[in-house]
Formats: C-alpha cells, structure tokens, sequence
C-alpha cells in the first residue's frame, strides 16, 4: 500500500481477537469442566497453532479440516485457520464415512486434524483419500490411540514445539475463511462458504441484536457462553465468534450427554447456550435433571421450529427459551424472536407463542415472503410465501455447483424453501419447508402448526406430521405420535379429538379434519438432531 492510499480497513477474523484479549486477558475458557485456559492463553495457542500448521506446509489458500466435538481446541480452529490464510472446513461427523469422504475429497482438504474418537472413520477411507496430505491427532489423553492412520503428531505435542508469534498476514476481507456441507437427507452434500468479511458482519449483526435486548434473550459481557450446537453446524451458529469478541467466560462441552451438560451449566455457571429443540427437550426430560437450577439459563432454540409446548416447559423451569432462525447457507442468523418489554408481562402460554414466532431480522438482513410470482405478501399473519433474503453474509452459492447456485440465488435473492407468514410487527412464523407443504384438496394444512397442537396434549413425548397421499383429497396429513412413557389412555382416537377442538377453534385450516393418526416407537432424526421428514416418509408411506 503507498502512503497516498487511503487505509482500507480489512474485516479480518484476527480483528475479533483485538478487543478480548485487552479487555479480559484473564477471562476462561473452560473445556469439559476440567482444562482451562485464558483470553491470553487462547492468543498464545492460536498464534503456536498457525506456526505448527505452517511447519506442517499449510500455506495461504488450502484447506484444513477439524473433526472433534466442541472444544477449545475447535474454537483455537475458529481463529488460526483462516487468519493464517487458509480455509477451514468443520466436518459433519455425525456423517455416514461415505458421506464424510465425499466432503473431505470435494472440499481438497489438506490437512485434517482429527479427535481419537474418529480415527476408525479414518482408517475406514484412508486408501481413497486423494489430496490429504497430513493427519494430525487431537486426544485428552496421554496414551496414543493405536491405529494405522499415520499420524504428523499430536496437537498439544505440535503446540508445544511452534513458536508463540506468528505474523498474520493483512488479507483481503473477502479471501474465504470457512466452508462446509448441508446436511441434506437427499442427494450428495452441499458446500457453503464463508469469507472473513461475512464472518465479521455476522458477528457484529448478530451481537448488535443480542446485545441491545432490554432483557430478554441478552448476550452481555456477564454472561457464560456454552454451545450445545455442534461446532461444526455453521460455525455453532457463529456464538463462538460473538462470544469470543466479547470476551465473556466459555465452556466447550466435548461430546453432549444430557448429565454432563447439565451438571456443566450448573458448575460452571452457564448463562446462554443454543441448541435444537430436540436438546432441549432431552435436556428438560432426562431423569433426575430436575435439581440443576436452570433459571439463570437463556437458550436460542433453531435449526427447527420450538413447539409452544416445549418453550412453555422452558419457561416452567425459570428458562429464558426464545426461537432464532438461520440454515447453512446463511451463515446463519437470520431472526431471532425476541419479545418487546411490554410482551414480559403476558402469561406463559401467550409468551409461548411469540417466543416460539420466528423473529425479526437482524440488522442488514432484507426478508421478504413472496408467492409464486415473487409477489412480496402482505404482513398480516396469515398469506404464506417463500421466504427470500439479502445480507452480506449469505453463501455466494454452493461449491463446484453452478446449476444449485443459480437456483439458490435465482432473481437475486437467496431462496430459504422455507414457507413462512408475517405480521404487523415483522415477526415471521415458518409454517413449512416448501417440500413439506401439505395441500389438502388444494388447501395449504400447516405441518409445524399440526405437530405444534399435538405436542400441547400431556400424553405426547414427540411429534411429526408428514402429508400421506390420498385419492380424494391429493393429500392428507398423517401424524407420528410417539407417546410419553406410562401415558394412560393416550391412543389415536383421543388425539384425532384433541386436534379437532383446534380446528372447532379456529386455530388451524379447516382441513386438517382429516388427520391421521399412528402412534410409533421413535421419530428419526438427521445429524443434527432434526427431525428427518424424508426418512419418515420413507418409512411410513407407500413407496413408488
Ligand atoms: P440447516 O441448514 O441444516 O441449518 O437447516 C436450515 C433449515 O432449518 C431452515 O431452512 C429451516 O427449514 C429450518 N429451521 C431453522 N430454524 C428454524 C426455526 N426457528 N423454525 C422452523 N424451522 C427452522
């Protein structure tokens, strides 16, 4: 840059790391309740895991991917790898080995540092792995796992040998910082990706809403962050990041087992985490959970729809539960579901409901919901339509895929498939993905609205609801129940008119008189803990 260059200033993920470690040198990071480490720490072990990665031949632009369960050392990832240049890919590994060949090929990883755990996954598609040059083992323990994966060393051993400085280079902000893989249940895989600038705006976007809450679902510099969100499903939806740059105090579970979690936010004083609802509900239902005091607790519940039934059990045990909105293609908050203060002073079941809409956008993100013809609909809670967004920190488009691409971006918005209403305060409310619509003799029946009136009935561990063809009507809706362990009295009848005092209120489409009921023994769930429609169809449904 010559000197009469007006300084252009970067968004680089090494900027997010200024701030923390002036500010709170001596905040923790805590990993599993028994490692700790400092703000100081985590700038020391970035800068010595960039110098490892670079002696190991990781050089600007390639690629370096992370198998492990959240850890600090996942989060020392979030920082060094893209700072030094070069792109990190979080591996699903909650993938079949097939699946997780197929990503490590398609993204060209060049290095993978993988958890113990996941060694036989390796050992599995080591002959087929083409472009992988080092394999580098991340373990809690003193013993080396005996495997025939040969292994460049051991990440605290690497660590322990590089330098503490490290000179980042000053990249471009749009230089690509992250990528992964959809975790669709059809089809190959999809790649999304991410660049340091909308690393940085999300960041800020998502903090700017977090943090200006009066109250209610507030992220603040007292706060004790712990993801129950994988970390390698979009980025732990970018808390790590937000917290990180506030520098507040984090905990790094390792794998989830619903005691260890709780006794985790219990000891260590956890104040905000995220998860799917499916956590959730594990975690409010697992036996003997009742003594962790979790009424200083605020979970953001996505990546499926809250039931109000869920949130008002949340809200019973004193939790601040409240939804957010986001998939893998937009990095990937969208809208969180915060209340207005004066909403604080409705009763539960009515808070429910608005803690369970969809949200508001965050700041820079443009929502629309439009009809077929890419007509916006009106705000008024009730006309459904795709939703469509703008932000700057949306995927450009899917990797090596131009075809999906161009529909994903199709008129220049991205299409989310998701099919939502939106009211007069600009709250919206998914009711469908658009493959999910259920059309009743040419009559849209709510899927999420379906399993949301089910769920309210005491006798209902879980719930899906999936459209079962029908020569009469196109298609009805069928409902997997399955029911609460020693639930009397709970069969389909029973449920059929619990639906049906809905419907006589008004609160559903008429046509969902025409539910079908069967009670079953579990409801499948993907990767990431979501319930997988295409699976259930699969199961249930006649096939051809
Ligand atoms: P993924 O890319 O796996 O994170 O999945 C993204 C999808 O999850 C979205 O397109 C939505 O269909 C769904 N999703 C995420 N958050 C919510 C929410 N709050 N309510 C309903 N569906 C959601």
């Amino acid at each position: 840059m010559t000197a009469a260059t007006p300084y252009a200033y970067q968004l680089l993920v090494k900027r997010l790391l200024l701030n923390p470690v002036v500010d709170a040198p001596d905040q923790e990071i805590v990993y599993r309740g028994t490692r700790r480490h400092t703000y100081r720490d985590l700038r020391e072990r970035v800068a010595r895991l960039a110098g490892a990665l670079a002696r190991l031949g990781v050089e600007r632009g390639d690629t370096v991917a992370v198998m492990d369960w959240d850890s600090h050392r996942y989060l020392e990832c979030f920082f060094a790898v893209p700072m030094m240049g070069a792109v990190l890919h979080t591996i699903n590994v909650r993938l079949s080995a097939e699946q997780i060949l197929y990503t490590i090929e398609h993204a060209e990883d060049d290095v993978i540092l993988v958890n113990a755990e996941f060694l036989p996954i390796l050992e599995h598609i080591r002959g087929r792995l083409s472009g992988v040059k080092k394999i580098v083992l991340l373990t809690d323990d003193e013993a080396r796992p005996a495997t025939t994966v040969p292994l460049e060393g051991e990440y605290e051993a690497l660590l322990a040998a590089a330098s503490p400085d490290f000179a980042f280079p000053d990249l471009p902000e749009e230089t690509r910082a992250t990528t992964f893989y959809t975790t669709g249940t059809t089809g190959l895989p999809k790649g999304v990706y991410f660049s340091h600038r909308q690393l940085v705006l999300h960041t800020l976007g998502a903090l700017a809403v977090l943090g200006t809450a009066t109250s209610q679902g507030r992220f603040h510099r007292g706060d004790v962050y712990m993801p129950i969100t994988p970390m390698f499903h979009v980025h732990a939806w970018g808390l790590p990041y937000v917290a990180t740059m506030l520098g507040v105090k984090q905990v790094y579970p390792g794998k989830y087992a619903p005691d260890h979690l709780l006794e985790l936010i219990a000891r260590e004083g956890v104040t905000l985490s995220h998860c799917v609802p499916t956590i959730l509900h594990m975690l409010l239902k697992a036996p003997g959970g009742e003594r962790f005091d979790l009424s200083r607790w605020k979970v953001l519940v996505g990546g499926a729809a809250m039931s109000t039934a869920l949130c008002q059990a949340a809200l019973a045990r004193g939790i601040d539960a409240f939804a957010g909105y986001g998939m893998s293609e937009t990095c990937p908050i969208l809208t969180l579901a915060q209340l207005d203060p004066g909403d604080l002073a409705l009763p539960p079941e009515a808070q429910a409901v608005r803690r369970c809409k969809t949200g508001r956008p965050l700041p820079l993100v443009e929502v629309r919901v439009v009809d077929e013809a890419q007509a916006t609909q009106p705000p008024d809670g009730r006309s459904t339509g795709e939703i469509v967004v703008r932000a700057p920190w949306l995927t450009q488009g899917y990797l090596k895929e131009e075809k999906a691409s161009e529909r994903l971006w199709h008129g220049g918005w991205l299409h989310t498939g998701d099919v939502a209403h939106r009211d007069d305060r600009g709250f919206l409310k998914i009711t469908d993905r658009t493959k999910d619509v259920i059309k009743i003799g040419g009559e849209w029946v709510s899927s999420l609205e379906l399993e949301d009136i089910l769920a309210q009935h005491p006798g209902v561990a879980e719930v899906a609801v999936i459209g079962m063809p029908d020569a009469k009507w196109g298609e009805k809706p069928l409902a997997l129940v399955v029911p609460k362990a020693g639930a009397a009295g709970i069969d389909e009848r029973a449920l059929r008119h619990h639906a049906h005092a809905f419907v006589e209120k008004g609160v559903v489409n008429r046509q969902a008189v025409l539910l079908e009921i069967r009670l079953v023994e579990a409801i499948d769930k993907t990767s990431v803990g979501k319930v997988n429609k295409v699976a259930l169809r699969q199961k249930h449904l006649p096939q051809g």
